[in-house]
C-alpha cells in the first residue's frame, strides 16, 4: 500500500514546491464548508494550477486508491466539500480566471474556481448579464455552482445553473480529461455528457472549465413589496404577474408572517412599509431596459391585483435604496440565523398546490411533538422552493425535526433538496424523494465513472 508520505512526495515532485500543504500549513478554511458541521482537517491539500496538473493528481490518487474531496469556495450548505477522515483535499483555488467573453455567441469561457461575482462583473463590463445570483456570490465558484446546480434569486426567469452551462471540461476519478466545451444552443450529437457533472456534487468528475450563456444586460430593476391575505392569493398574484409582465418578472419571493416579522423586529435597518400585520408578504422584482415603462407596467399589474382583491396593499420602490431595503427583509435570514440557534435550515421543493397541506402538516406535527417551536417560512415559490428556518432552542430535537420535515416532503411529492444539494447532510433522506430504482441507477453511474470510489466518496448516493 502506498503511504501518504509517498503520495505527498510524488505530488510535490510533479507540481512543484508550495502546492501540497500538510500539517499546520493547512488553513481552517479547508476543514469545513459553510454548513459548519463535522469539521475535519484533510491530511493534505493539493492545489493544482491547470487541468493537466489536476489529471496528474487524480491518476496518482486513483492508482493508490486515495480518497479525494473537491473544494471550491466552501460556501456549500450540504457538507459535500467538508473532508472526511483520511481524505486528501483538492483545492481548485489556483484555477481561476476568465478565458474569453465571446460577444458574437454571447458566451463566457471560465476556469472552475472563478468566483461568481467576478464573472458577473466581467459580463457587465462587456455589456452582458450573467444571471445566476446568490448571497454567496463573492466566494462561491463557478465550478461549485455547476457541481451543485445552484439556483438563487432569478431562477423563475433564467433557470438554474444547468440552464446556463453550454459546455464544460472535467477530470474523471482516474485522471481522464473529458473536454466537452460546446458553444452551441443546439447540439444533439449523442449523449449530452455535461449533464453528468451538473448537480452531481463532484461525485462523477471534477469540473475544470466551462462555457456559460450570457444574456443582454438589463439595466432597469423595479421592485415592490405586497401584503396579502394568504397563500392562495400569493399563487393568484404569481399567475397575474406572469400574464401581465411579459416575461420580465425576475423574482417572486414569498415571506410568511412569522419570518417577515422576525426580521423587521430584530434586524437593524429593516422595517415594514405597512401599518398593519398581514398573513403573507411577497417581494416582486422585474428587470427590463426602460425604467419608466417597466415601472408603469408593474404599477398597472399591481393595480389590477388590488382591484381583484388578490393583494391588500403594495409599496413600490422609488429609489435604489428603497429597493435594497425590501431585499434586506428577504435576505434578513442571514441576520436572524444567529438569534435562532440551534436552528435547522430546510431547503425543500414541491408542486405549488402541495405547499399549503405540507406546511399545515409540518406545523401540526411540530405542535404535537414539541413544547415550543418557531417555524419561519419563506421561499421562491414560483420555482417551487420553500425555506423553513426551524428551532425549538434544543440541539437534541434536530433529528426529530428533520424526520418530520423530510417525511412530509416525500409525502407531498417533494424534493428534500431544492437547490443546496444532498452532500453528506441530507444523504440519509434521499429515499424520501427518489425511488429505489433511481438510487440504484445513481450507484451504477458512480461505479461506472469512479470504480474505486475515490472521488467525493460517501456523498449524495446512499450506500
Ligand atoms: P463548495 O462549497 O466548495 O463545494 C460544493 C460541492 O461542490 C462539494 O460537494 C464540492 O466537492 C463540489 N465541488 C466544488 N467545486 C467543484 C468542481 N470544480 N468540480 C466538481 N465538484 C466541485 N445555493 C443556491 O443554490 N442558492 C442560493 O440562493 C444560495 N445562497 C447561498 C447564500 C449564502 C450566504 C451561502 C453561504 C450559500 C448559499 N448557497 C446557495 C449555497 C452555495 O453558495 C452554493 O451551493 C454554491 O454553488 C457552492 O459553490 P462553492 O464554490 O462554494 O462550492
Amino acid at each position: 500500500m502506498t503511504t501518504t508520505t509517498a503520495i505527498v512526495t510524488e505530488l510535490e515532485q510533479a507540481l512543484g514546491p508550495g502546492r501540497v500543504l500538510t500539517g499546520d500549513a493547512i488553513g481552517a478554511k479547508h476543514h469545513v464548508d459553510f454548513s459548519g458541521e463535522h469539521a475535519c482537517a484533510p491530511w493534505a491539500v493539493v492545489r493544482p494550477d491547470s487541468t493537466e496538473e489536476l489529471a496528474t493528481v487524480m491518476k496518482r490518487c486513483h492508482a493508490a486508491g486515495q480518497h479525494v474531496v473537491i473544494q471550491g469556495g466552501m460556501t456549500g450548505l450540504a457538507g459535500g466539500a467538508t473532508p472526511q477522515p483520511g481524505e486528501l483535499a483538492v483545492s481548485m483555488e489556483r484555477m481561476s480566471g476568465i478565458e474569453e467573453i465571446d460577444s458574437a455567441s454571447m458566451t463566457a469561457t471560465v476556469l472552475a474556481a472563478t468566483p461568481l461575482q467576478t464573472l458577473q462583473e466581467a459580463a457587465a463590463a462587456a455589456g452582458f448579464l450573467f444571471p445566476l445570483d446568490l448571497g454567496a456570490r463573492g466566494s462561491c465558484t463557478i465550478g461549485g455552482n455547476i457541481a451543485t446546480n445552484a439556483g438563487g434569486n432569478q431562477v423563475i426567469r433564467f433557470g438554474m445553473m444547468r440552464n446556463l452551462v453550454l459546455g464544460l471540461e472535467a477530470v474523471l476519478a482516474d485522471g481522464t480529461v473529458v473536454s466537452s466545451m460546446n458553444r452551441m444552443l443546439k447540439n444533439n450529437a449523442g449523449y449530452d455528457l455535461k449533464q453528468l457533472f451538473i448537480g452531481t456534487e463532484g461525485t462523477l468528475g471534477i469540473v475544470t472549465r466551462a462555457v456559460l450563456r450570457l444574456y443582454p444586460k438589463l439595466p432597469s430593476k423595479t421592485a415592490a413589496l405586497c401584503a396579502l391575505g394568504g397563500f392562495a392569493e400569493a399563487v393568484q398574484l404569481l399567475q397575474a404577474l406572469q400574464a401581465r409582465l411579459a416575461g420580465s418578472l425576475s423574482a417572486f419571493e414569498a415571506m410568511w408572517e412569522s419570518y417577515f416579522h422576525c426580521v423587521v423586529d430584530n434586524v437593524e435597518g429593516t422595517r415594514s412599509p405597512f401599518d398593519e400585520r398581514h398573513p403573507m408578504y411577497v417581494l416582486i422584482e422585474t428587470e427590463g431596459t426602460d425604467e419608466a415603462a417597466d415601472r408603469e407596467r408593474l404599477e398597472a399589474a399591481l393595480e389590477f391585483a388590488l382591484d381583484e382583491g388578490i393583494i391588500v396593499d403594495a409599496a413600490v420602490a422609488h429609489s435604489e435604496r428603497e429597493r435594497e431595503s425590501f431585499w434586506a427583509i428577504r435576505d434578513g435570514i442571514a441576520e436572524i440565523t444567529p438569534l435562532l440557534q440551534p436552528m435547522l435550515a430546510f431547503d425543500v421543493s414541491m408542486p405549488i398546490g402541495q405547499m399549503p397541506s405540507f406546511l399545515a402538516r409540518v406545523d401540526r406535527e411540530f405542535a404535537a411533538g414539541f413544547d415550543r417551536v418557531q417555524n419561519h417560512v419563506f421561499g421562491h415559490i414560483g420555482d417551487n422552493n420553500l425555506h423553513l428556518a426551524v428551532t425549538t432552542g434544543r440541539e437534541a430535537d434536530i433529528r426529530r425535526l428533520s424526520d418530520i420535515v423530510y417525511t412530509a416532503t416525500g409525502a407531498h411529492q417533494g424534493s428534500v433538496s431544492a437547490e443546496h444539494g444532498i452532500g453528506t447532510l441530507r444523504r440519509g433522506y434521499l429515499h424520501h424523494s427518489r425511488t429505489r430504482e433511481e438510487i440504484e441507477l445513481m450507484r451504477r453511474l458512480k461505479t461506472a465513472l469512479d470504480p474505486k470510489g475515490i472521488l467525493n466518496p460517501n456523498r449524495v448516493v446512499p450506500d
